[in-house]
């Protein structure tokens, strides 16, 4: 009888998608899904270090489930952003966590399952794709470049491969995901920016890729909004999003390329992080809040049916009243539609842990995500 396999996800959007190739991963090797935990072989933990309580959350569940099940209990393996936070914070104190807590537990790196798997996707209107994986940003307080390590695209023509075996198989709304959505294909053009080369995108176009000034430096291009074009351009497709932008990386041509096409997504989520300059710099955002009014205000003259949502930190190390004050100032002029607030918490390898104080008191965290929260709050917001 064939074995049985069951995943548990925490965490995003992009966990969700991954855990859509695991299972090809695992059926591709004989296993079918099992209908409950309690019923499954192999049990596979698709996990999340985003907060501090994400982690602890997977510990939590295996020693649960152990308890409940004893010998029945499943073999489990654990992947996903744990394991890759695991092997690649420098300190090497998280790997010591994982394999004293773990001791019996079977690890598989989400580099190991690849990308040459097609998802087993959950019947409904919406796929999702995830089009690069990583970031090469190191914001100070993010864990996902330990975690996901160095930002890479997937090739353009394997993309759109699958956009149109989407659009072929019924799916009339499309999520692209990546953990910088928007700075899709930077990787590839940094290389032919060295090389003095055109990149030739499968359809024969050739980008010309030229650093360009953009918000406060120069930046690297990127090849998102040819790919976010050709998608909106696939017959059959309602509604195309996309998750999460950098505003760094929202470009001139992106805000063209959205304002053409009526199925790209009015809700445009663009995480801010802070609404002063000198927490954005500490955070090593590299954008100022002037800056981040100037785009919004762009994108809002040549789509004035755009919304937006937003991600914010508050209480992140040093960040005084008057700073969290220019926060709730920048919110309310932008009204933005939804606005998901996490109070900081350190991370382990990031510059905010290594580098500062977390000095502002988790009194002091939880009265300023109440005091955004209310000044944000539309009656259909999700707290994190
Ligand atoms: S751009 Fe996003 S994923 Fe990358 S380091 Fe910053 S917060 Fe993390």
């Amino acid at each position: 009888m064939a074995q049985k396999y069951f995943i548990h996800t925490f965490g995003c959007q992009q966990n969700v998608a991954d855990s859509e190739r695991l299972a090809s991963f695992y059926e591709s090797r004989g296993f079918v899904r099992a209908k409950k935990m309690e019923l499954t072989d192999v049990l596979i933990l698709n996990t999340c270090v985003v907060r501090d309580r994400a982690e602890e959350k997977v510990y939590g569940m295996i020693r649960s489930l152990r308890q409940r099940l004893g010998l029945a209990s499943p073999r489990m393996v654990v992947t996903g952003c744990l394991i890759g936070a695991a092997a690649r914070v420098p300190d090497g104190k998280m790997m010591k966590r994982l394999t004293t807590r773990l001791p019996d537990v079977e690890f598989l790196p989400m580099e190991d399952v690849g990308f040459e798997y097609v998802p087993e996707r959950a019947k409904g209107k919406t796929a999702s794709i995830v089009i690069s994986n990583g970031c090469n940003n190191f914001c100070a307080f993010c864990i996902v470049p330990f975690s996901r390590g160095k930002e890479q695209s997937r090739p353009f023509q394997d993309i759109m491969i699958e956009a149109k075996r989407v659009a072929e198989d019924g799916y009339e709304e499309v999520l692209l995901l990546g953990q910088n959505v928007n700075s899709y294909g930077a990787d590839v053009l940094a290389k032919k920016i060295k090389e003095g080369e055109a990149y030739e995108l499968p359809d024969g176009e050739k980008v010309k890729p030229v650093m360009v000034k953009h918000l406060n430096r120069h930046r690297i291009p990127t090849l998102f909004p040819y790919l976010l074009e050709r998608i909106a351009s696939i017959p059959g497709f309602k509604k195309i999003s996309f998750l999460s932008s950098n505003p760094w990386d929202f470009s001139d041509e992106l805000i063209d390329v959205v304002a053409r096409h009526q199925n790209i997504d009015r809700t445009l989520h663009l995480p801010i992080q802070a609404g002063s300059n000198e927490v954005l710099k500490n955070m090593n955002r590299w954008y100022t809040r002037e800056e981040y009014l100037a785009l919004v205000d762009r994108i809002r003259t040549r789509i004035p049916t755009v919304r937006f949502t937003t991600d914010i930190i508050v209480g992140f190390p040093g960040e005084t009243r008057e700073q969290f004050e220019e926060t709730i100032d920048l919110v309310k002029r932008v009204d933005f539609d939804k606005v998901f607030i996490a109070w900081y918490s350190p991370r382990p390898g990031t510059a905010a842990t290594k580098n500062m104080k977390d000095n502002v008191s988790i009194e002091e965290k939880k009265r300023r995500f109440a005091e955004l929260d209310a000044v944000t709050f539309k009656g259909h917001g999700k707290k994190m």
